[in-house]
Formats: structure tokens, sequence, C-alpha cells
């Protein structure tokens, strides 16, 4: 299976020769200096880029630093769950025929039930971005857990939003005389169909805390650490090469392994160290994994761990509906 590597934030491939412009720079510098021999430099740079891609097709991308801070992150959630409800406001004033968009001339309550949905849709949209936003934020910048009861809400701000930007329409769909019984039926099941997908998207299913990310980052000061796009959780050795399968199992698989420091790891939402790489390379790295969030149990063998990869691969397809699978 091919793999690639791809820069953490963005998602892009980047090719290997970019990828490994870091680790080459050093190099180019001293010959930069001496301003005697680049080829050799180069040669060296060339010679590097072998140490950090590990197998020819898999795909090795550096992380980038996360751009902007959490309090900017908070105000674009707020702004987009404010347009949401705006969104909301405009399908009740359809429901109470208030502002209804003429799609077709004839048909009342079609044009009724279009308008609707239509503000539905974009109320759903709005609120989905907005969750998203607000977990990014909560990677950054994550809550105390010492009041776990704040902690949870704080967590979960998206899933409360969610009943927000619906709940009040669903209410009003149910209580409405003004609509025939079908276009209620309709408009009712639209609603509460959006309202469950946004709740699911929204809902934070690996949170962390201000306390655990506190850890994380001095337990692992100055080590890299690895993940895959779509996982959620950080990993802590990648095969030296295709023969020696000496790195975690999870990311043996991956198209795409993405490296580099925890900060950067959990900020992509990977807020949690993978319990196969805790149970195998921790130790060797002298790490104290007792206050850590260490993902789950321990694998007995290879072939949970293969269960677990295919838990975090059905990941990479995002979206709402999928998003409850990670419950444990
Ligand atoms: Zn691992």
């Amino acid at each position: 299976m091919a793999q690639k590597l791809v820069r953490a934030s963005d998602g892009k491939e980047t090719k290997p020769a970019q990828s490994v412009k870091k680790a080459a720079e050093p190099v180019k510098k001293a010959a930069e200096e001496t301003a005697k021999k680049p080829a050799e430099a180069a040669k060296k740079a060339d010679s590097e880029v072998q140490k950090v891609v590990k197998k020819p097709q898999q795909n090795m991308v550096e992380a980038k630093p996360t751009k902007g801070s959490s309090i900017g992150y908070r105000i674009g959630a707020f702004a987009l769950w404010a347009l949401a409800i705006t969104c909301e406001v405009f399908a009740i004033m359809a429901l109470l025929k208030n502002f209804v968009i003429r799609f077709s001339k004839g048909n009342a309550q079609t044009n009724i039930l279009l308008t609707i949905i239509l503000f539905v849709v974009l109320d759903l949209a709005f609120a989905i971005i907005a969750a998203q936003l607000w977990k990014k934020a909560n990677r950054i910048k994550p809550m105390s857990e010492k009041n776990k009861f704040l902690f949870y809400l704080w967590n979960e701000l998206g899933v409360i939003m969610a009943a927000i930007c619906f709940i009040p329409l669903i209410i009003l769909l149910l209580k409405s005389d003004k609509l025939d019984k079908k276009t209620k039926i309709i408009a009712t099941i639209v609603a509460i169909v959006a309202m469950l997908i946004t709740g699911a998207a929204s809902a934070d299913y690996n949170p962390i805390s201000a306390e655990q990310k506190e850890e994380a980052e001095a337990q692992l000061e100055g080590v890299t650490v690895y993940w895959t796009p779509g996982g959620h959780k950080y990993h802590l050795k990648v095969d030296t090469d295709e023969n020696t399968q000496d790195g975690c199992y999870y990311l043996r698989r991956s198209n795409t392994v993405v490296y580099g420091d925890v900060d950067e790891a959990i900020e992509s939402g990977k807020t949690s160290l993978c319990s196969y790489c805790a149970a195998h390379f921790a130790e060797e790295l002298g790490l104290d994994i007792s206050k850590m969030n260490v993902e789950g149990a321990e694998p007995a063998a290879d072939e949970n761990a293969g269960n677990n990869e295919n838990q975090e691969n059905n990941q990479d397809e995002g979206g709402a509906e999928n998003g409850g699978e990670e419950n444990k």
C-alpha cells in the first residue's frame, strides 16, 4: 500500500524533498558559510531525506505550527452560532408565514416548506463549523478539569448549542396550526434530523484538559511524535524502514504520517497517547505515563491493534455520522 506523509495542519501532500527541508537546513547553512562545496551539501541533504522518509511510498509530513489564538477561534465560533440562530429565527418566521421565499407561484405550503428547509440547512452548516472552531480552541487552550462539570459543559458546548439552534423551531413546528399535515411532518423530521447531525458533529469525543496537556508537554519535551490525519491519538515511534517494523503498528498502515511536537499533535486533535506506544516505547523514552492521557486499555496482541487501527481509519471519513462510533 502506498503511504504518504502529510503536513499536519492543512493535510496537503508534500513531496519528500520538501518535508525534509527542515532537516537539510543546517547542512545547507554550513555550506553557505563556507561557500565552497554546495554540491556535497546537497548530497548530504539527500541522505537526510532518506532518514526522514522511512518508506518510499509513505508520505511523511511535517506539522505546521497552529495559526491563530484560542480566543480568535472562540470569537469565530460564537459569531457562527449567532448566524445559525439567526437562520433558525428565519425558519420560525417562515413557519409563522411572516417571511416566505417564493420558490413557486402556486403552492403556498410548498414555499413555506422549502423556506424552512433552506434555513434549517444553513442553520446546520453554521452550527457545525462553529463547533469545529470551538473544539480547535479547546485543543489550543484546554480547560482545567478541576471542576468536572464545568469541564464537561465547556467541551460539549457544541452539543448544547445544537439544541439551542433547533429545539425552539422543532417545538413551534409541532405546535403549529398554520401548516398542513404533510408539510408539518416533513419540516419536523428535517429539523430533528438536522439537530441530530449537528449534535453528533459538534460533540467533542476526545477532549483534553489543561492538566493533561501540560503533562504531555512536560513528558514529551523535545520528542517527535507521529500521527495519522484521521486519528485522534499520537504515537511515539514510526518504523525505521520497511523491513524492521520496529515502530507503532497503527502508523504502518497509514498512507500519510504527520510528525511534529506533542503540542502540534494536540492542536491537530490528537489528544491522547496511543496505548500500544505507551506499552512498547514509553519506557525507552523514559516517559512517566502515569498521569498522561493514554488512549484505552493496552491491546493484548497485534490483532487488537488491528481492530483499533480500523476504528481509527473509519474516522478518516470524518463527518457527523461516524463521530459516535468512537465513544467508549
Ligand atoms: Zn502508537
